[in-house]
């Protein structure tokens, strides 16, 4: 029989051994933990929650991560299912009690009968044998720097360091306007890939106030060394100077409001679009460690944005991630050695149920590689395959960061973007998830596990 290697078992790597093995592959899990520790796991048990004990939003026809986990619990995922026995009270979110949850993944992969754990560090790229690497953000130095060689410094980063996104058709077009700055760009897709809010000498001055003033999160100790000089989040600019925003990312030169050609603007807010789909853009040089509430207070006060919805907020973080649409193929392979994935946070996704379904996808393509087989591509109308598609391809691989599932990864429906019509919100997304629901059913019926 077939073996596949899965470093890691975290939620990514453990939701991969499950669907390997139930399809009938040995699979051999490598976990360093208890061994060698990071610094945000408690225990050596296989699905161990770092931090919150929630998978966010359950509600599959509303939001994109309750969409996600429907499209897990189709395709008999692990993690929901151990969730669903697990769950507590907790609303609309799924949440649940976090040690019960860990020792009963553990105890099923444990007792399958295709599944070995192996309690060790991997510490170098394999040059044979196929494998999954899922070691998450908390990659433990070794490997980090075996990787680092591997792809180059560049490709892999060891902090996030997140600008806001906001949702494309959400940006009032009647104050922002689309321009590049000195309209450079050599195709239309270059000169259209920036939206531009405007700001008068009061608003600059009142928005620079309200960032010296908004609640913020500390740096953990050692946190800060690394990106610092690179990328400073823009309250320490600020603070650095009334002035410093003016003069760096907020430099209105180069630009005409197109709404008021003959009023030079005092500041320019550039949005720079995000997704191939144009659906989705960031706030350039916008990284943040202000908390999430003070973010969408202070950023509603841009001109133009004042009604913005944010696909996903900024942030900084310690986060190993490699640069996947660069390095991976469509199947998430390394280009540069196919015998091997990647799949979780380590691909460039962020969260729990995200690092999972990546885990998820990257054992049934292994599973099908065995077989001689190659996966249809997943449907980007999913929101498996609007993930997947976006870090093997979708996202802009210059200024590619972390992302959660979201609506705005999902090709749109007829009628929304930037310029089209807004449809209610309640209905777009009802729309989305009974799309994403018919194609992935439709994808996993295709697909089934070939047994052994
Ligand atoms: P992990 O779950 O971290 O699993 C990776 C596994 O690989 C670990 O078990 C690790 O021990 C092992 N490993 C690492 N290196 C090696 C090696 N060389 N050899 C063998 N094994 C190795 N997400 C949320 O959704 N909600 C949160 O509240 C949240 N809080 C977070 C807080 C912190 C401090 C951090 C760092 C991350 C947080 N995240 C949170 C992100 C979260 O870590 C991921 O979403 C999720 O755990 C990633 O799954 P994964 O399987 O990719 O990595």
């Amino acid at each position: 029989t077939h073996t596949l290697n899965i470093v890691g078992g975290g939620m990514a790597g453990s939701e991969a051994a499950w669907q390997a093995a139930n399809a009938g592959l040995k699979v051999v899990i490598h976990e360093m933990r208890p061994k060698v520790e990071t610094f945000a796991h408690r225990t050596g048990h296989l699905g161990e929650m770092v931090c919150s004990n929630s998978f966010r939003s359950d509600d599959h026809e509303q939001n994109a991560v309750g969409l996600l986990h429907w499209e897990m619990r189709a395709a008999n995922g692990l993690i929901m299912q151990t969730a669903a026995k697990h769950r507590l009270p907790a609303g609309g979110a799924l949440a649940v009690d976090r040690d019960p949850f860990a020792e009963s993944v553990t105890a099923a992969l444990t007792a399958h009968p295709n599944i070995s754990v192996s309690y060790e560090e991997i510490t170098a790229l394999p040059d044979s044998g196929d494998w999954i690497i899922a070691t998450g953000p908390l990659t433990s130095g070794t490997l980090a720097e075996a990787i680092r060689v591997e792809t180059g410094a560049d490709q892999l980063a060891f902090f996030d360091a997140i600008a806001p996104i906001v949702y494309a058709d959400t940006v009032n077009m009647d104050v922002a306007w689309m321009q590049s700055r000195y309209d450079k760009g050599e195709t239309e897709d270059e000169r259209t890939a920036y939206l531009n809010c405007p700001m008068t000498r009061d608003q600059y001055e009142a928005f620079i106030d309200a960032l010296l003033a908004s609640d913020k999160t500390e740096f953990k100790e050692g946190e800060t060394a690394k990106y610092f000089d690179g990328c400073l989040p823009i309250e320490v600019m600020a603070e650095r100077g009334r002035e410093t925003l003016r003069f760096g990312p907020m430099k209105p030169v180069g630009l005409t409001n197109a709404h008021d050609p003959a009023t030079k603007p005092y500041a320019v807010v550039q949005l720079r679009r995000d997704n191939a789909l144009g659906t989705l853009y960031n706030i350039v040089g916008f990284q943040t460690k202000m908390k999430y509430g003070a973010q969408k207070a202070v950023f509603k006060t841009i001109p133009g944005l004042e009604d913005a919805e944010f696909a996903r907020l900024g942030g900084i973080h310690r986060n190993t991630f490699i640069n996947a649409p660069t390095l991976l193929d469509s199947q998430m392979r390394l280009k540069s050695r196919p015998n091997i994935r990647f799949a979780g946070q380590i691909t460039g996704v962020e969260g729990y149920v995200e690092s999972a379904a990546m885990g998820l996808l990257a054992a049934r393509m292994a599973v099908a590689q065995a077989h001689g087989l190659t996966l249809p591509d997943v449907p980007a109308t999913t929101a498996m395959g609007a993930l997947v598609t976006h870090i093997t391809g979708g996202a802009d691989a210059k200024t590619f960061q972390p992302m959660n599932v979201n609506f705005g990864l999902f090709p749109p429906l007829e009628g929304t973007g930037i310029k089209g019509g807004r449809r209610n919100r309640k209905d777009r997304y009802k729309a989305y998830t009974d799309r994403a629901k018919a194609d992935w059913t439709d994808w996993l019926a295709r697909t089934v596990p070939v047994p052994a």
